[in-house]
């Protein structure tokens, strides 16, 4: 069932940037400030979301932080770290393309743009890890990685972005049907929540969606800055058991950077990851095939 994947990948050198302005073309001023505007809307969008997550104070039960719980896996496990990332960026594995859909629409429901943003953006970051031309590296300061990078203009250029990373996922017809209306699904378990008591809408949607921000802006701060390096993968990325633990075994990060294709992220015993758990659960029943492993863990997986 499984395919080995090939040796550790180091970051090319080739095709290097000297500035982002050159992954870009050129603005005409009703473009920059039509970006500037996106940049404050989604800034304050930010804040007013993690204003929100105050009135978990005054909203509380424990079945809705349960409901809480399981969303943040449906949309932070199956969505954004099984649909966006291991298998619309990588490819780590194949799958019924209606199971591909329901994914991606699982990742939608997480709110951290559409998919052929995301997938473009984490394309960019591989391509140019720690070197300009990543979106979101530590070199330029922790809350430049972690969060501060998505008010930057330049990367809120989404049209420029998807066409030059994310080609195949434009050609797809259902995928550009699901970023078209990605506002649906997400309006559906918002009124969904909400018909339930305004304390799941807080902890099911409000909270569940800022936990799974920082849970994934972690890998890209966290994941570059504090851990060990298994590898040399020609880039500051490291593993580290917290983000791991809090992103469903994305935070083996090192072991990623080196084996980008792989399915599978924790590579030693102890290198717990959820994620890839869940794929070969998924293989039993026949709904992941070819999942793809490094050769020198290969024989273990
Ligand atoms: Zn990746
Ligand atoms: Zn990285």
């Amino acid at each position: 069932m499984s395919t080995a994947v090939s040796e550790p990948k180091k970051t090319v050198k080739n095709d290097r940037v000297t500035s982002i302005s050159d992954l870009f073309p050129a603005k005409t001023e009703k473009e920059i400030k039509q970006q500037k505007m996106g940049a404050w809307v989604r800034a304050i969008w930010m804040i007013s979301a993690h204003l929100g997550c105050i009135a978990g104070f005054f909203f509380f039960s424990w079945k809705a932080v349960f409901v809480g719980v399981f969303i943040y896996w449906i949309t932070g496990g199956l969505g954004i770290c099984l649909g966006f990332h291991r298998l619309l960026t990588h490819r780590s594995f194949q799958c019924p393309k209606w199971f591909e859909y329901f994914l991606t629409v699982c990742g939608i429901l997480a709110l951290q743009g559409s998919q052929v943003y995301w997938v473009a953006s984490h394309r960019a970051h591989h391509l140019y890890s720690d070197q300009e031309g990543d979106p979101h590296s530590p070199r330029k300061g922790f809350w430049w990685s972690h969060c501060m990078w998505l008010f930057d203009t330049k990367w809120l250029s989404t049209d420029d972005l998807s066409a030059r990373f994310a080609g195949d996922l434009l050609k797809d017809p259902g995928q550009r049907f699901i970023e078209k209306f990605q506002l649906v699904p997400i309006v559906l378990l918002g009124m969904g929540l909400i018909a339930l008591g305004w304390e799941y809408f807080v902890w099911g949607f409000v909270i569940r969606m800022v936990v799974c921000y920082h849970g994934t802006w972690f890998v890209n701060s966290a994941s570059h800055i504090w851990g060990y390096q298994n590898y040399d993968s020609g880039d500051d990325s490291k593993n580290l058991w917290w983000v791991a633990l809090l992103s469903f075994g994305e935070g083996w990060h090192n072991n990623h950077h080196a084996f980008q294709s792989s399915a599978r992220h924790g590579l030693r015993w102890w290198e717990v990851d959820t994620t890839f758990i869940t794929i070969k659960f998924l293989s039993l029943l026949g709904l992941a095939k070819n999942v793809q492993v490094p050769k020198e863990v290969g024989a273990t997986s």
